[in-house]
């Protein structure tokens, strides 16, 4: 690689930090180390509704607690801050004008109702639902009437009718026809901007060279390269991960069980254990080996490792993983590690003593694959 990487992991603060996003930041962690590149953090809490300041301060947590840290972002700053969307928002503005200006966004005044009302009659219709540009070609004073109706405008970016074309350097060439997208919102009616444009101009102006991420986004990188397009920005290299599926081959969900890195920590997963599964997941290191240290992982990663074709999550296995790192482990690493299980289950550390209660991990070690298991 010629340059060094700047990649950056962009959790949305809306829940727990899920297994499969966990996989994202591990990539991302894994390819800036592997080419000496920046890992930067950016917390996109533009959803005010459904975004809380405890779900960041847990995928923050949780991120430590696997040890993936980060060289920028909440906590480190660095030269691209602030890291988090909510304190960036006086940055979008003159990028919305600069797309106003050049005739690729247009104001849109359509109700919730309404768009409702197009969308299900597509659907009946058996059509892709899509806008279908009621409010592209509105005349100045057709706007201004609407003004007057009190309505607010949402801005919307004019999607051209041709092919979008990127290069995903983990499945190569991906198309997108733009006449089934149809203009898509880019500023909300609230002065909030959307995922796609904040992504696009934070990415562009956090220098990020690589955007790893999951491939459920992507029908936004489509979105993403014709916003890069108006701005001519070059857009960043693209690699779309296959998704951890559940047993019955859907996306890992709820329904399948545990799902987030806390409920993994609580459950008494060690964190090296964790991460190695989930680098491990969908394939094996090189050789078949697939036990690997946090040194190997990083000198061995490759994006085409993580595969094209979805990765069933395997708990046997991640179980068979954890066994074989509590026994493996450093007994004063052990021990830390066990303290709140033991507690848990009754044992007061103080009366035992430090040295007899190590003694004892030491002999269950070869039988646990939890450390819920000490209880
Ligand atoms: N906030 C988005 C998410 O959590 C980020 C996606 C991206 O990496 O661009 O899905």
């Amino acid at each position: 690689m010629d340059e060094r990487p700047r990649v950056r992991f962009a959790p949305s603060p809306t829940g727990y930090l899920h297994v499969g996003n966990a996989r994202t930041a591990l990539f991302n962690w894994l390819f800036a180390r592997r080419y000496g590149g920046r890992f930067v953090l950016r917390i996109e809490d533009t959803d005010r509704e459904r975004t809380s300041a405890a779900f960041e301060e847990e995928i923050l947590q949780s991120l430590r607690w696997l040890s993936l840290d980060w060289d920028e972002g909440p906590g480190e700053g660095g030269p691209s801050g602030p890291y988090r969307q909510s304190e960036r928002m006086a940055i979008y503005g003159p990028y919305l004008d600069r797309l106003v200006r050049e005739g690729r966004a247009y104001p849109c005044y359509c109700t919730d109702d309404e768009l409702e009302a197009e969308r299900a009659a597509l659907v009946q219709r058996k059509q892709m639902p899509r806008y279908l540009g009621r409010c592209r070609d509105l005349s100045a004073s057709e706007r201004l009437d609407r003004e007057k109706q009190g309505r607010k405008a949402a801005w919307r970016f004019r999607v051209d009718e041709g092919i979008i074309e990127f290069n995903d350097l983990i499945r190569g060439p991906v198309r997108f026809d733009g006449r089934a997208m149809g203009d898509f919102i880019i500023v909300r009616s609230n002065g909030i901007p959307a995922y796609n444009f904040a992504a696009v101009v934070d990415d562009h102006l956090m220098n990020i060279s690589h955007v790893i991420r999951g491939e459920d986004h992507l029908s936004n990188t489509a979105l993403q390269v014709m916003i890069y397009g108006s701005f001519r920005w070059a857009p960043p290299r693209f690699a779309h991960h296959s998704l951890i599926l559940g047993e019955d081959r859907s996306k890992l969900g709820k329904r399948h069980g545990s799902v987030s890195v806390r409920e993994f920590r609580d459950r008494g997963y060690l964190p090296e254990a964790l991460v190695n599964y989930l680098a491990l997941l969908g394939s094996s290191f090189e050789g078949g080996q697939e036990i690997c240290s946090r040194e190997e992982m990083v000198s061995r990663f490759s994006l085409d490792r993580s595969g094209k074709s979805g990765a069933v999550f395997d708990e046997e296995k991640l179980n068979w993983v954890n066994g074989v790192y509590l026994r493996d482990a450093d007994p004063a690493r052990l021990y830390e590690a066990a303290l709140p299980f033991l507690e848990k289950a009754g044992v007061e550390p103080a009366t035992l003593g430090r040295e007899r209660l190590m003694e004892i991990l030491d002999t269950l070690r070869f039988n646990l694959r939890t450390l819920s298991d000490v209880e």
